[in-house]
């Protein structure tokens, strides 16, 4: 579907400035049966509104396709990504003096791990998750789980079995939501008066400074900054009134957000807007440069991966995360260059790379096959991955580390 309304000001009009073609949806990793079947492709352009400064798709992908039964990611799968969860519960219930036994409500809340935090510390906690088979692992994890996307239905069900909720949070999922009215008209009626919503999202200016074009996917609808979501909030009645910023997924903003006069608005706010304004990332310009870099990291990353290929170098993909298929795909990077990628969440193994058809083994496939060059795709966790591959380092294995310049790491 075809944006037609900027959604966080509604305004229409609109410009588009980064075009990365065509690509599958970048969670649907084929199954060998699957392989020969007509795969869907999807228009990948990124557009401003001239009204709000908010960076968005301007093709909507139905969400049942996108977060179907196989949606693939876990988020307890790194060690980083645990400990990131456990500490953002603890750190919430500290600064706002949470009481005990009162609700935290957490959206996409995947396998549990970010309300297995909020339990630990004695609150009431209940998950909604549309997808089916990940929802199951939270039920195993002890976390109440509604099977669904947020939105009437679900508030409705928790407010029958548990009230209202105290904290809403919701870690990248904010950016992932077409319809944000009716995502504030469900929120409001879930939240209590002085409750709060903590959501996480990468933040635009990151994708901006680091390059990191590959996080933007069909999931990823909007590409937050502060100034429209200062704006966004305050239609609505609400206000972001504090901000921290997280390295996590390269770069990301906490935003804490609450109804108009409950909490003192925090002096950062200001600091990001001026920071906005003084970075010009809402202008169309900057736009257009950043565009002009997209394109030559392309040739970048071609001509690095193409000279190794003709030295006769074995290469590898070395994680799966949906990101790097819009790296592999907008880069045509397929079977030509890559052997086959690795990949730790059980889920993605034995399938293929949606679009580029490349096969997703196990790590131990780089020690089989003696790799010599393993791209890293997940690189904001290149830190833990090189780490947890020592054995491939030591057996002469070197990684290359593609956002935000190409470069090899020995
Ligand atoms: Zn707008």
């Amino acid at each position: 579907m075809k944006l037609t309304q900027c959604r966080m000001c509604l305004s229409k009009e609109f410009e588009m400035f980064l075009d990365l073609g065509f690509t599958a949806l970048a969670d649907n990793f084929l199954s060998p049966g699957k392989l020969h079947d007509k795969e869907m492709f999807f228009p990948l352009r990124v557009v401003l509104c001239k009204n709000c400064g908010l960076a968005q798709l301007d093709y909507v992908v139905d969400p049942t396709l996108m977060y179907n039964m196989d949606y693939p990611y876990e988020s307890s799968t790194t060690k980083t990504g645990r400990e990131h969860f456990t500490k953002m519960a603890k750190d919430i219930i500290e600064e706002f003096k949470v009481e005990d036994g009162s609700l935290a409500v957490d959206l996409g809340s995947n396998v549990g791990v970010l309300l297995m935090g909020f339990k630990e510390c004695g609150m009431e906690v209940m998950g909604i998750e549309p997808s089916l088979n990940i929802m199951k692992k939270a039920i195993e994890n002890g976390i109440a789980t509604i099977p669904a996307f947020f939105g009437k239905e679900a508030v409705d069900q928790i407010l029958k079995e548990k009230g209202q909720a105290s904290v809403l949070t919701a870690t990248n999922v904010f950016a992932h939501i077409h319809d944000l009215d009716e995502f504030m008209e469900s929120a409001s009626a879930l939240v209590n008066e002085k409750g709060i919503f903590v959501f996480e999202a990468p933040y635009f200016k990151h994708l901006l400074d680091q390059l990191e074009y590959d996080t933007i996917y069909h999931e990823h609808l909007s590409y937050l900054s502060i100034k429209p979501l200062v704006a966004f909030f305050e239609r609505h009645g609400w206000e972001l009134f504090k901000i921290e910023e997280k390295t996590i997924h390269g770069g990301s903003l906490r935003c804490f957000v609450s109804r108009k006069g409950n909490y003192p608005i925090q002096g950062m706010v200001k600091e990001y807007l001026d920071n906005e304004e003084k970075e010009k990332i809402h202008d169309i310009e900057r736009m257009k440069e950043f565009a002009v870099k997209v394109k030559e990291h392309k040739e970048k990353l071609r001509n690095l991966l193409m000279d190794l290929k003709k030295q006769g170098k074995k290469i590898a993909g070395m994680s799966a995360p949906a990101k790097g298929n819009t790296l592999l795909t907008y880069c045509k990077i397929d079977t030509e260059i890559l052997d086959f990628v690795t990949e730790k969440a059980q889920i993605k193994i034995g399938k293929y790379t949606p679009g580029t058809h490349i096969p997703v083994y196990p790590d131990e496939k780089l020690l089989e096959d003696k790799t010599e060059y393993a791209l890293l795709l997940a690189w904001n966790f290149a830190e833990e991955i090189i780490k947890n591959n020592e054995k491939f380092r030591k057996a002469g294995g070197k990684f290359i580390i593609p956002i935000p310049e190409p470069k090899i790491v020995e």
